[in-house]
């Protein structure tokens, strides 16, 4: 037993925690999915992503640009669309409508958010869902209710890999998801209920959070506060996974957990930036690929 104990923890009773490297395991993922693009081509099949970008967002911006970079990484193609600001919902539809038509498009994605006088659900709900590479529409979010195969939604499906990367089991595992969005804590908990953990969904009306969250073998964090989760906040040997992207009062880019705090008592952690960020991207070229199999 004290030798296990010693092999878990450091001298002073801590962890000896395991980072998480994002961005190794998203170039594993990059690299993989080079080789298939080139054995797509070999056969004499193009994959091409459509971007829609309407106005000038800075963030959307810095996305786009290693989005469309992502697709030159793994050898697909991209359509870049670069709509001014005052574009209408009409010509955003018309122009979505005539890119689900076109064969030699495989792959739509609108960058969110959109400008206040365009409807993000209407607009989503117009992707054809065999091109929906973000994985939002409401058929492919109903589809990986119901265990059907369909896009699933880039960072939980990035996280997914990340665990099953880093060899940490999920089956049976308390699983607490801090956050309940359509893009990240939703489809996260699912498929996590999908890999047999048993889980809980947490959000702002939750009541006792600490107690919620330290019952968690698994925390995943993505709040959009701050390094709000401090070591109080889980138990000892807990993996968690920090979704958050957040600036902290120096301005300096930081997670939704106190990294510093919390990485002494955790197993395993994922580190901001450098954990789920180059997950994102990693699974939204994997979609793109996906795609060329869902049509056929
Ligand atoms: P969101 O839509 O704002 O959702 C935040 C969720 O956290 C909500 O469900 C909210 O509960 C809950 N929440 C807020 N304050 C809370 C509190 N004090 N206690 C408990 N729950 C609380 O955010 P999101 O789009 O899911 O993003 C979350 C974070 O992840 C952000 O920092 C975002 O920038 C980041 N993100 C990163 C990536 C990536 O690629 N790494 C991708 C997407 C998002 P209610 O539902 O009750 O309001």
């Amino acid at each position: 037993f004290v030798l296990i104990q010693r092999w878990l923890c450091g001298k002073d009773g801590t962890y000896m925690t395991m980072l998480i490297d994002g961005k190794a395991i998203s170039m594993q993922i990059k690299d993989e999915l080079k080789q298939k693009a080139a054995e797509l081509k070999a056969k004499g099949i193009n994959v091409t992503l459509a971007v829609i970008q309407v106005g000038d967002n800075p963030a959307s911006c810095v996305y786009v640009r290693n989005k469309k970079k992502g697709c030159g990484y793994i050898g697909i193609g991209s359509l870049s669309y670069e709509l001014p600001e005052e574009t209408s919902q009409e010509e955003l539809l018309n122009l979505i409508r005539e890119l689900n038509e076109r064969d030699d498009v495989n792959g739509i994605l609108v960058q969110l958010p959109l400008p206040s006088h365009i409807d993000e659900d209407t607009v989503i709900k117009a992707i054809d869902p065999l091109k929906d590479v973000d994985g939002f529409h409401p058929q492919s979010v109903g589809a990986l209710c119901i265990g059907q195969s369909g896009f699933v939604s880039c960072t939980p499906a990035g996280i997914i890999q990340l665990l099953k990367r880093s060899n940490i089991d999920i089956a049976g595992k308390e699983c607490v998801v801090l956050g309940r969005s359509n893009i990240v804590g939703k489809p996260m908990s699912l498929l996590l209920l999908r890999e047999n953990a048993t889980v809980t969904i947490a959000h702002s009306r939750t009541k006792n959070l600490k107690e919620v969250t330290q019952r968690a073998d698994i925390l995943v964090a993505a709040v959009g506060k701050p390094k709000m989760i401090t070591k109080d906040y889980v138990k000892k040997g807990v993996v968690v996974v920090d979704v958050g992207i957040n600036r902290d009062e120096n301005n300096k880019l930081c997670g939704d957990v106190d990294f510093d705090d919390v990485e002494p008592v955790c197993s395993a952690i994922t580190p901001v930036p450098g954990g789920v960020g180059p997950m994102t991207i990693a699974m939204l070229l994997h979609n793109c690929i996906e795609s060329v199999s869902l049509k056929v």
